[in-house]
């Protein structure tokens, strides 16, 4: 059960069929451009979306708004080197800025940067910087069905063998994702962070941690990984921050804050020339962009997120919608997770090819019958086609992401998911995929218009 009660409500939109149906011809067929008041069940993100403990809330009441070295900061600073144990730590707004601002100070043209897997706002920041973004994922990552319980791991002998071969002098840092949002929310076992760290040491490469999940990956190495049965979360978070040389934080996710992020560094002269680009283009290095209020949140969701209980139900929910979407009949990205489920509509729909969009199709049937947003992760997010509008690259799976909010949805919201997947199977074979009308040259997802496109044959 949860461990916690509700002492603050928040009514959530009850809607027809019809006023989905005009919904969704309104905004094109793009669920971004839905205005939230139309959503029942909000899916799409669990970025920021969390709900605030009643400590969080005295806590931000507590907030110093000095311009600088206020209380919150030094509250803020305290909590997160106890946790990390890192020599600096800068606050930022949110995890892209803090990408930007170490990206941009450690970067340079000619540069690579090794990860397990890139989440897309920190290869755009890598790019941006005009370094290259390199994925080394492990070979069990690859398939969908496979109940590896690391398949966030970094491929280690890949990258023994970059390191030590002709791009090796152009690596500039090592970064593990955890948990490794962009390969499913897979965790990372702490027997690849030590190797990680023991080949960076050797070859004199820094080596960070994006760490956005860092407590949820605790738990999975708590539950999955042995000689680590017996340690608590933070236990394990601890090591795995002191087996690094830095990280970059969004903590709208393992914070349980609506915004906020920082930079952790033990190398002195790289914080001085962080700090430099911080105080021009976020805020000054005691708030970095963030209220006091935003610190003092962010400190005690740092201390709330490990909290055994807290994660043995996150866990446990994830596993409860597990259960009803694969009792629906629809296959998901296996093992799940606990930040989200990914739902593999290419598979349930056989008859939609990549370029007609399986994923989205699944997005829209799921906002239609049941008013869920969720967010497509196949080939309207990573395919592409050429100017005639001929597909000229598909993504190598149709998926959806239904993200899971912190301490914000019970059993009976997520039991509503699971019956709108049972409706939409049972008519799996008249669903019908998308063209798309209009795009944009990047990041088109947050901005196509599409058009159905009628079941043939
Ligand atoms: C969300 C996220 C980011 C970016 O953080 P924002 O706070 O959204 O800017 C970076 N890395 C990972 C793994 C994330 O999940």
């Amino acid at each position: 059960m949860e461990p916690y009660r509700i002492k603050v409500v928040e009514p959530i939109p009850v809607t027809t069929r019809q006023q989905r149906e005009e919904a969704l011809k309104r905004v094109h067929y793009n669920l971004f451009d839905l205005r939230a008041e139309e959503v029942t069940i909000d899916l799409l993100t669990d970025s920021g979306t969390g709900a605030l403990s009643a400590a969080q809330q005295a806590a931000g009441m507590a907030g110093d708004e000095s311009y600088s070295g206020s209380r919150s900061f030094y509250r803020f600073h305290e909590t997160v080197t106890e946790l990390t144990g890192y020599s600096h730590i800068l606050p930022a707004h949110q995890g892209r800025a803090a990408e930007r601002v170490l990206f941009n100070t450690l970067l340079e043209p000619g540069k690579l940067v090794l990860a397990n897997t890139h989440f897309d706002t920190t290869r755009a920041n890598v790019e941006l910087s005009g370094a290259e973004a390199r994925d080394l994922p492990c070979p069990e990552a690859r398939d969908l069905d496979s109940t590896h319980p690391f398949k966030g791991n970094i491929d280690l002998e890949e990258l023994r063998r970059t390191l030590t071969g002709p791009d090796g002098s152009r690596v500039a840092v090592v970064l593990l994702t955890i948990t490794n949002n962009g390969g499913g929310g897979q965790p990372v076992s702490m027997e690849n962070i030590k190797q990680t760290s023991a080949l960076c040491r050797a070859h004199g490469v820094p080596f960070f941690l994006d760490a956005a999940r860092f407590a949820e990956n605790a738990w999975l190495v708590t539950r999955h990984e042995p000689g680590y049965q017996d340690r608590t979360p933070r236990q394990v978070a601890e090591e795995a921050f002191r087996l690094t040389d830095g990280c970059v934080m969004s903590a709208k996710k393992d914070g349980i804050v609506h915004i906020g992020g920082f930079i952790g560094l033990n190398d002195g002269e790289l914080a001085q020339r962080c700090e430099l680009l911080l105080i021009a283009t976020e805020g000054f290095a005691t708030y970095g962009g963030l209220a006091g209020r935003d610190l003092d949140m962010m400190a005690q969701g740092l201390k709330e997120v490990t909290e055994p209980s807290y994660l043995a139900e996150r866990a446990d929910i994830a596993t409860h919608l597990a259960n009803r979407v694969r009792s629906a009949g629809v296959d998901i990205l296996e093992p799940p997770g606990l930040h989200a489920l990914y739902l593999n509509a290419g598979r349930l729909f056989p008859h939609i090819p990549a370029h007609h969009y399986p994923g989205h199709a699944l997005a829209c049937q799921l906002y239609l019958e049941g008013g869920i947003r969720s967010a497509e992760l196949g080939s309207l997010y990573l395919g592409e086609e050429d100017e005639e509008g001929n597909p000229t690259k598909s993504a190598p799976y149709e998926l959806v992401r239904l993200a899971l909010p912190r301490r914000v949805y019970t059993r009976s919201h997520y039991d509503h998911v699971g019956e709108t997947l049972e409706k939409i199977v049972k008519n799996a074979g008249s669903v019908h995929g998308f063209r798309i009308t209009e795009q944009s040259p990047i990041l088109r997802h947050f901005r196509a218009t599409l058009v159905p496109v009628p079941v043939t044959g």
